[in-house]
């Protein structure tokens, strides 16, 4: 069977995996790219996913960097099943929605600013509609279950504890007369993670995908972490202050919620406001209440008490811009938990606007904040930030606290991977900054002494051939990596028409602007200008000769 690495390869992003046995195609995740320009630009080329040709798309959760490109797949004409649990899917209702309107918004951003300068119109990757349109291939399947995907193609969803309805994925496949099994760790959780079930073991398989997003890192306990939260919430209190929160808004947030409301059922602090300002947060925290099924022992024996882990005795939830705003009127000490949790967009925004000059104020930081974010700034220890064009002090308390993670940290992805028992395993490490998977790669060897392979994007491979074949790329051009760690894009002919028209725009610019000079009697006194028209016209009759 082939293999062919979409996404999620040498970066956290984009997971998506392309499996084809004989003539039958399928996808495990189709994750959206998201981070710089360059590796966002990724999300628009994706005939290389054949969304036309596939008969299913597996997905191991909701997260966007996981199921974000399903709408744009739809739209490209993928017309097969996406299998998935039914918590994924409730999540991904709502998160799709949000993703598509995400994108609407920063197309909109974008126009604007290209109308201002002559630019052409930027279309959106996917919009609300799609999104909605794209929720009609859905099919949901239990844990647990065995079931048959095609001729000689089994799969099985199993709990990976990372967010709710999140799934490791078993895939057993008929070759040659013998069965080989691929597993798919998906985003694994951490052990001591509270409302969701721990990840389920498993022991045997012939090929792995292993995520590393903190495969270097070990995490603070969660014991020494709530205690952290707990004296920043008593400071809070004893100086009348607040506590702002940017979380993400599925299973940060409701973890956030259920630590609170224990340490309040514990009697360490008494009730306070606590304010859920963020719409999605609030549609997944409604979204937790109905798939308790998922929940592990401890929160439900709290369930099957009468309690409900979810609910605070003054929570608030604020669905209009209006209560957001009001939150900072009431002078009370409260806890304001908002979206995004990078602190980059959303209304969290306007929360540390509003706090972080004060230096009763404290922000809490819980969550992965990526470079060049806002929320890296203040954990890089920044003096002033931007906000709404205004530069903001940061006066309040920063703090950061590592323990609250949905992933497993080094020791943890190690303890899961020792539960296999199969000597041969072959383990594709994925799912991590560069350095990082190729750090636990070389680990896992050491220890394991499993052949580990840390996949280049658009890779493909042959599996359980006698001998490994591995097949190189050829849409690729020879350059793959032109710098650390960056990888070229093959452009879509779409893309090179959009930048002919560019060119075209900045060549009639050009000619204006000379014949104005002419016109005006002057002269070009730069010698450059030449030599530097004469390079983009040996370039364009080489570019001309190749295409
Ligand atoms: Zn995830
Ligand atoms: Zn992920």
């Amino acid at each position: 069977m082939r293999v062919k690495f979409l996404g999620g390869v040498r970066t956290v992003t984009g997971s998506a995996t392309l499996l084809e046995k004989d003539s039958f195609k399928w996808l495990v995740d189709c994750g959206m790219f998201q981070g710089n320009k360059e590796i966002e630009e990724r999300n628009r080329n994706i005939q290389s996913y054949y969304p036309k040709d596939l008969s299913f798309i597996l997905l191991t959760h909701a997260h966007i960097d996981h199921s974000g490109l399903v709408p744009k797949l739809v739209k490209e004409g993928f017309r097969g099943k996406v299998i998935c649990t039914k918590a994924t899917f409730d999540l991904c209702e709502i998160m799709l929605r949000d993703s598509g309107h995400i994108q609407e918004m920063e197309a909109e951003w974008q126009n604007r600013k290209h109308q201002r300068s002559g630019k052409i119109e930027v279309i959106p990757l996917y919009t609300v509609k799609d999104a909605e349109e794209s929720l009609r291939y859905f099919q949901t399947v239990g844990y647990d279950e065995i079931f048959p995907m095609a001729d000689g193609v089994r799969v099985c969803f199993r709990d990976a504890g990372h967010i709710l309805g999140s799934a490791i994925i078993e895939i057993w496949i008929e070759e040659g007369g013998q069965e080989k099994k691929l597993v798919f760790s998906g985003d694994l959780g951490s052990s001591d993670q509270p409302i969701i079930r721990d990840p389920s073991k498993i022991e045997e398989g012939d090929v792995l995908w292993l995520e590393s997003t903190y495969g270097n890192r070990l995490h603070k306990s969660r014991e020494e972490t709530v205690n952290e939260l707990l004296k920043i919430i008593q400071e809070a209190i004893r100086d009348q202050a607040k506590v702002v929160i940017p979380a993400f808004a599925v299973e940060r947030t409701q973890d956030i919620i259920y630590t609170i409301g224990q340490l309040i059922r514990k009697g360490f602090i008494p009730s306070i406001p606590v304010y859920i300002d963020s719409p999605l947060a609030i549609s997944a925290t409604e979204i937790f209440h109905r798939n308790s099924d998922c929940f592990d022992q401890e929160t439900q024996e709290l369930l099957a008490g009468g309690e409900n882990p979810l609910e605070l005795p003054e929570i608030i939830y604020t669905k209009t811009t209006e209560e957001s705003k009001a939150i900072n009127e009431d002078s009370r000490s409260g806890i304001i938990i908002s979206a995004s949790g990078m602190c980059d967009s959303g209304r969290i925004k306007h929360h540390l606007k509003h706090h972080l000059w004060r230096k009763e104020s404290h922000i809490v930081i819980i969550g992965y904040q990526g470079e060049g974010t806002i929320g890296r700034r203040l954990v890089d220890g920044a003096k002033t930030v931007r906000l709404f064009g205004e530069e903001i002090a940061v006066k309040s308390h920063i703090h950061t606290l590592g323990g609250f993670s949905a992933h497993a940290d080094q020791k943890g992805l190690l303890e899961w991977l020792s539960h296999f028992n199969n000597p041969q395993l072959e383990v594709f490490v994925n799912h991590g900054e560069e350095k990082i998977s190729i750090e636990l790669g070389e680990i896992i060897c050491q220890k394991f002494h499993f052949k580990t392979i840390i996949p280049q994007w658009r890779e493909k491979k042959i599996l359980f051939a006698p001998k490994e074949i591995v097949m190189p790329e050829m849409e690729i051009p020879e350059k793959v990596m032109p710098e650390e760690g960056k990888q070229e894009i093959v452009p879509s002919l779409e893309m090179l028409s959009v930048l002919f028209r560019h060119l075209d725009r900045n060549y009639k610019m050009l000619r204006r602007k000379l014949r104005n000079l002419r016109s005006r009697g002057k002269e070009v006194k730069d010698p450059r200008w030449l030599r530097q028209l004469e390079e983009i016209n040996e370039k364009l009759e080489k570019l001309e000769s190749e295409l």
